[in-house]
C-alpha cells in the first residue's frame, strides 16, 4: 500500500512526487510513456525561474525526475487501464492486471495535441502532418512549412521551425495571435514567416506525403492551393481525462475541477497540472499545482484540518 500514488509525469507529477517522497510519504510515480510529458518535447524553456540560460525541456524534466527519485520516489511505466478511487483505499489497475493500491491518488494527467479533423490530416501523420515541433523539425530542412495555431506553441514553434525550413507560413483563423507578446514580436521580425490571418485549413493532400493544403479564408470564402513539405498542426491541447469521466468532476471542455488545494470532488483524489480547470498552464503552475497536492495528500493522510475553500 502506497501512500501517494501520482498517475501522470509532467512537471506537476514530477513535483508532486518530491514534495511527496520528501515528506517520507510511500511514493509511486505512474507513466505511460516518459518523465516530463509535454516538457520533455520544447526546445528550451525560458519563463521557468531561475533558468536564464536555455535549459532543454528534456533536460529539465531528467533533472527533476532524478530529485524525485533521490528522495525515495518509486517509478514505473506502464499504462493504467481503470481506476478504484471510491473507498478509503484506492487502486490503479495497469492494462495487465497489476494493483497499485494508495491511500491517495494524484491524477497529473495531462494533456494531449488537439487534432484539426480536416481529410488527409490522420491519413499523412508521420508522412507530412506533425503535432511536434521539436521532435519532427530536423526532418523539414529547406522545406516550407505551414503552421495551423495561434497560440504560445504555434507562434514560439514556428521561430524555432526556421532554423530548419526555407518558410514558414502561420495560419490562424483570427486576425490576432493568442500568444504572448513577446513570442508575438518575434515572430512578427522572423523574415521567413508569414501569416494567413483570418484563415484555416480545408484539408492536406498529396501522393505518398504531404505536398499542399487547401486554406480557406472564414471571411471571403476564398480558397488558395498552398504548395508545402509539411503541416504542424498546433492548435491547443485536449485534457487527458477521458478514463475518469463520469466520477471526477470535469468542466464542459474535460478539465478537473479542484479546489485551490487541488482536492477533486472524490476524498483522496487530487488533481494537478494541465489537466486541471485553471487560467494558466506553464511549468511553473504545474509545478505548483504538484506541490500543493502532494501536501494536501500528507495533510489527508494524517486527517489534519485545513480552512475550507471552494473552486
Ligand atoms: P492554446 O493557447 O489553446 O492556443 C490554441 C490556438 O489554436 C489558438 O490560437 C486557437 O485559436 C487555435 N485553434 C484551436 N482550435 C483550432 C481549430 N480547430 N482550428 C484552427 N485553429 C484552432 O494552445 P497552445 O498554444 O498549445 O498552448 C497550450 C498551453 O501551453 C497554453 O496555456 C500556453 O500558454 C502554454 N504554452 C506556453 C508556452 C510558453 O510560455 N513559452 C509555450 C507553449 C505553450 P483562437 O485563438 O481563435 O482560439
Amino acid at each position: 500500500m502506497y501512500d501517494v500514488a501520482i498517475l501522470g509525469a509532467g512537471p506537476a507529477g514530477l513535483t508532486a512526487a518530491i514534495y511527496a517522497s520528501r515528506a517520507r510519504l510511500k511514493t509511486i510515480l505512474i507513466e505511460r510513456n516518459y518523465p516530463g510529458g509535454q516538457v520533455a518535447m520544447c526546445d528550451k524553456v525560458e519563463n521557468y525561474p531561475g533558468h536564464i540560460e536555455n535549459t532543454s525541456g528534456f533536460d529539465l524534466s531528467m533533472s527533476m525526475k532524478e530529485q524525485a527519485e533521490r528522495f525515495g520516489t518509486e517509478m514505473k511505466s506502464t499504462e493504467i487501464a481503470s481506476l478504484e478511487l471510491d473507498s478509503k483505499e484506492k487502486a490503479l489497475v495497469a492494462s495487465d492486471g497489476e494493483r497499485i493500491e494508495a491511500k491517495t491518488i494524484i491524477l497529473s494527467l495531462g494533456a494531449n495535441p488537439r487534432k484539426l479533423g480536416v481529410p488527409g490530416e490522420i491519413e499523412f501523420i508521420g508522412r507530412g502532418v506533425s503535432y511536434c515541433a521539436v521532435c519532427d523539425a530536423a526532418f523539414y530542412k529547406d522545406k516550407k512549412l505551414v503552421v495551423v495555431g495561434g497560440g504560445d506553441t504555434a507562434v514560439e514553434d514556428s521561430n524555432f521551425l526556421t532554423r530548419y525550413a526555407s518558410s514558414v507560413t502561420i495560419v490562424h483563423r483570427r486576425d490576432k495571435f493568442r500568444a504572448q507578446r513577446i513570442l508575438q514580436e518575434r515572430t512578427i521580425q522572423n523574415p521567413s514567416i508569414t501569416v494567413q490571418w483570418n484563415s484555416v485549413v480545408k484539408s492536406i493532400g498529396g501522393k505518398d506525403s504531404v505536398d499542399h493544403v487547401i486554406l480557406e479564408n472564414v471571411q471571403t470564402k476564398q480558397q488558395i492551393n498552398l504548395p508545402i513539405d509539411g503541416v504542424f498542426v498546433l492548435v491547443g491541447l485536449e485534457p487527458n481525462t477521458k478514463m475518469i469521466a463520469g466520477r471526477v468532476h470535469l468542466d464542459p471542455a474535460g478539465y478537473i475541477i479542484t479546489d485551490e488545494n487541488m482536492r477533486t470532488n472524490i476524498p483522496g483524489v487530487f488533481a494537478a497540472g494541465d489537466a486541471r480547470q485553471k487560467l494558466l498552464r506553464q511549468i511553473v503552475t504545474a509545478c505548483a499545482d504538484g506541490a500543493i497536492a502532494a501536501t494536501a495528500a500528507e495533510k489527508y493522510i494524517d486527517g489534519d484540518e485545513w480552512p475550507t475553500t471552494k473552486s
